[in-house]
C-alpha cells in the first residue's frame, strides 16, 4: 500500500486505487514478458522490471522506448529516504512540501503521449523530484524542468547531478510563465492540474508539438493531449487522473 502521511496524499491514494480497479480490467490479457537479466540484477532493477510489466505494459502502454525508460530510472533515489522501499509501488507518493511524485504508470501514459523519437527539446512544468524528467532526458536530447517550490527544486538538483543526468536543466520559478529563452518546445508536460493550458507555454510550443496536462480542478481532472496545429490545435482525452494543482506562488 501507499503511505499515506499527509490529507493530500491519502486522497490522491485514494484516487490510485480508483484507477488501478478499472486498468486491471485490461490487464488479464497480457501475458508475463520478464526480462532474463532479472536473477543478476541488483533488487530494484528487480523491482523496476515488475513495476513495468504489472503497472505500465499490462495497463496498455506499447511504446518500447517509454517502457525501457521506465526500467532504468532508479525512482528510490527520487523518493524521500523514509519511503525508499515503497518506491516501486502503484501510487503517487509524497515529496515533501504538500506534493507528490506521480503514480508511474501516470507519468508512463503522459510521456508515451508525447511520442518522442530522440532528438526533442521538452519542458516539463512542476518538475518536483526531478523523476519524470529523468524519464523525459532518456526520450528527448533536452529536457528543462521548472519547479515552483525552492526546496523540492534544490533537492531535485541534487538528485540528478548525483546520477549524472547530463541533458536536464532545472529552474527554480512558477512554470506558468514558460522559458522563453530556451523556446520553442517540440514537447511540453505539465505535471500540475490547470484549468486551461497557460497561454504563454502555448506559445512556446512549436507548430506540430505535443502537450500534454491534467485538466480540471482541484481534486479531479482528465488528461489531455494536445498537438499544435497549423493556427489551431487538435485535442484527445486521455484517462482520469489526480495531480496536485498549479500555483502562482510557492
Ligand atoms: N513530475 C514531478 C511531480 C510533480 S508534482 C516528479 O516527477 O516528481 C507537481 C509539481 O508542480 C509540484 O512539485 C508543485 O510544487 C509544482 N508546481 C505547482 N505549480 C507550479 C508552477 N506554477 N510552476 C512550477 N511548478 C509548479
Amino acid at each position: 500500500m501507499v503511505a499515506s502521511p499527509s490529507k493530500g496524499a491519502s486522497l490522491i491514494g485514494a484516487n490510485a486505487m480508483v484507477a488501478l480497479a478499472v486498468f486491471v480490467a485490461g490487464a488479464a490479457s497480457q501475458s508475463s514478458t520478464a526480462p532474463a537479466r532479472e536473477g543478476l540484477a541488483a533488487p530494484e532493477q528487480a523491482a523496476r522490471n515488475e513495476m513495468v510489466e504489472q503497472q505500465i505494459a499490462a495497463r496498455g502502454i506499447r511504446d518500447q522506448r517509454v517502457l525501457e525508460a521506465m526500467r532504468t530510472v532508479p525512482r528510490h533515489e527520487f523518493v524521500p529516504e523514509q519511503l525508499k522501499a515503497s518506491a516501486y509501488e502503484d501510487g503517487p507518493l509524497p515529496i515533501g512540501r504538500g506534493q507528490t511524485i506521480s503514480q508511474p504508470y501516470v507519468v508512463a501514459a503522459m510521456v508515451q503521449t508525447l511520442a518522442l523519437r530522440g532528438g526533442e527539446r521538452v519542458l516539463e512544468v512542476g518538475s518536483g523530484s526531478g523523476y519524470a524528467a529523468a524519464v523525459l532526458s532518456l526520450l528527448a536530447s533536452e529536457v528543462y524542468g521548472i519547479e515552483l517550490e525552492p526546496e523540492l527544486h534544490a533537492r531535485s538538483l541534487a538528485t540528478i547531478k548525483r546520477l549524472g543526468y547530463r541533458n536536464i536543466q532545472l529552474r527554480q520559478g512558477d512554470g506558468f510563465v514558460g522559458w522563453p529563452e530556451v523556446a520553442p518546445f517540440d514537447a511540453i508536460l505539465i505535471s500540475c492540474a490547470a484549468g486551461e493550458i497557460p497561454p504563454p507555454l502555448w506559445e512556446q510550443l512549436r507548430e506540430g508539438g505535443r502537450l500534454v496536462y491534467p485538466r480540471g480542478a482541484r481534486w479531479r481532472q482528465e488528461l489531455v493531449a494536445v498537438t499544435k496545429t497549423a493556427g489551431g490545435s487538435v485535442s484527445r482525452t486521455l484517462e482520469e487522473v489526480q495531480f496536485v494543482p498549479l500555483r502562482r506562488t510557492p
